[in-house]
C-alpha cells in the first residue's frame, strides 16, 4: 500500500478547498467523502437557494455549488471516493485511514467532516415533508428568504444561539415566537434580556410544537402546553431549530483533542489539531460561523497548513 502524503475526510465547501489546494500543491490528494454519513456534498445538499456566498450575485442553488467545488477540486488530480470514514490510526506514523471499502496510509489528515443540526421528530419537520419549506436549521442561512418575510415565524430552543437566531429573524418577521419546553431559558442572563425585552418576540414557555402543517409550504404550527397538554394552533410560516450542533466526530475514536462542547479543538488562527499531522477545518471546528464561506476559508487554510508540515518533515516532493 503507497503512503499518500494527505488524506481528506468530508466533502462539505471545506473538504472541497482543502482538496482544491492541496491538489495544485501537488499533494495528490485522497477524500473521502461519505456516503451513510450524509449526502456528498455536505450540508449544502439539504437546501435551495444560497444567496450569501461570494461570486453568484444571482444565487446559486446549494447543490449545484457543491457540484462546482467537486469538480474544480477533481480537475487538478483529487481522487474523491463515496466512502465514510470508520476509523483511524493516529497512534502510529505513517497513519492510517480505514474507509469501508478503501484502506490509506497517509503523513498528513485534514478532517472536515462538519457538523449535524439537530432536528426533533415533529410531524411535518421531517424530509420530504416541510423541511426546508419552511422548516430549517439556519436562521441566517434562510431568514432573508421571502417567504419568511413579514410573516409569524417559530424558533425552538432555549440557548444563547436560539435567542441570537430569533433577534436575526425580527428583522424579516413580523414577529418572532420562541417556543421554549421549560419555564426558563438556558441562555446567559444577558442574551435572555435582550428576548425578553424585545418588541417583536415573544416566549412561549412551557410549550412544544408538536405538528406543522401546510400546503407547499408552511401556514401553521400546532403546539402544546407540557402540563396541560391543551393544544392550539398558530399561523405561522417558517419553524427554526436551535437546537444545537453535533461535530460528527464519532470515526475519531478519542484519539485527538475536543472540546469541552464536542468540536475538534485546534490552534487559534490555524487548522492544527493536538497532533501533529492531523488537521481540521470546517464546521467540525467551528461552533460560532457555521457558514460555507468560513468553512472554505478554513479548508484552505488547513492544506496551506498541511503543505507546510509535510514539507517541514521533509515529505513534500
Ligand atoms: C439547511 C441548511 C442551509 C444552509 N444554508 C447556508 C447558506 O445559505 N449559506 C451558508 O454560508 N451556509 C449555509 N449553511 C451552513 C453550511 O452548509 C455549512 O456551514 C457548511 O456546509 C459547512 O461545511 P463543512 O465543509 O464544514 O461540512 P459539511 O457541509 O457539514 O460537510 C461535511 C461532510 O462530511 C461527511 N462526513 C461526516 N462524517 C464522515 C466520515 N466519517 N467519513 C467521511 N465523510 C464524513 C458528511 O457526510 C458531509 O457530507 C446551511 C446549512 C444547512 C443545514
Amino acid at each position: 500500500m503507497s503512503t499518500r502524503k494527505v488524506v481528506i475526510i468530508g466533502s462539505g465547501p471545506a473538504a472541497y478547498t482543502a482538496a482544491i489546494y492541496a491538489a495544485r500543491a501537488d499533494l495528490f490528494p485522497v477524500v473521502f467523502e461519505g456516503f451513510y454519513s450524509g449526502p456528498s456534498g455536505g450540508q449544502l445538499m439539504t437546501t435551495t437557494e444560497v444567496e450569501n456566498y461570494p461570486g453568484f450575485p444571482d444565487g446559486v442553488m446549494g447543490p449545484d455549488l457543491m457540484l462546482h467545488f467537486k469538480k474544480q477540486a477533481e480537475r487538478f488530480g483529487t481522487i474523491c471516493l463515496a466512502e465514510d470514514v470508520k476509523s483511524v490510526t493516529f497512534g502510529e506514523r505513517p497513519f492510517t485511514v480505514q474507509g469501508t471499502k478503501t484502506t490509506f496510509q497517509t503523513h498528513s489528515v485534514i478532517i472536515a467532516t462538519g457538523a449535524t443540526a439537530k432536528r426533533l421528530e415533529i410531524a411535518g419537520a421531517g424530509d420530504g415533508e416541510f423541511w426546508q419549506k419552511g422548516v430549517t436549521a439556519c436562521a441566517i442561512c434562510d431568514g432573508a428568504a421571502p417567504i419568511f418575510r413579514g410573516k409569524d415565524l417559530y424558533v425552538i430552543g432555549g440557548g444563547d444561539s436560539a435567542i441570537e437566531e430569533a433577534i436575526f429573524l425580527t428583522k424579516f418577521a413580523s414577529k418572532v415566537y420562541i417556543v421554549h419546553r421549560r419555564n426558563t431559558f438556558r441562555a446567559s442572563r444577558i442574551m435572555a434580556d435582550r428576548a425578553l425585552s424585545h418588541p417583536k418576540i415573544e416566549v412561549i414557555w412551557d410549550h412544544e410544537i408538536v405538528k406543522i402543517e401546510g400546503d407547499q409550504i408552511v401556514r401553521s404550527v400546532i403546539i402544546e402546553n407540557v402540563q396541560t397538554k391543551q393544544q392550539k394552533s398558530c399561523v405561522a410560516a417558517g419553524v427554526f431549530f436551535a437546537i444545537g450542533h453535533r461535530p460528527n466526530t464519532d470515526f475519531l475514536g478519542g484519539q485527538i483533542a475536543l472540546e469541552p462542547n464536542g468540536y475538534i479543538k485546534v490552534r487559534p488562527g490555524s487548522s492544527e489539531t493536538s497532533l501533529e499531522g492531523v488537521f481540521a477545518a470546517g464546521d467540525v471546528q467551528d461552533h460560532v460561523y457555521r457558514q460555507a464561506i468560513t468553512a472554505a476559508g478554513s479548508g484552505c487554510m488547513a492544506a496551506l497548513d498541511a503543505e507546510r508540515w509535510l514539507s517541514n518533515m521533509g515529505i513534500s516532493s
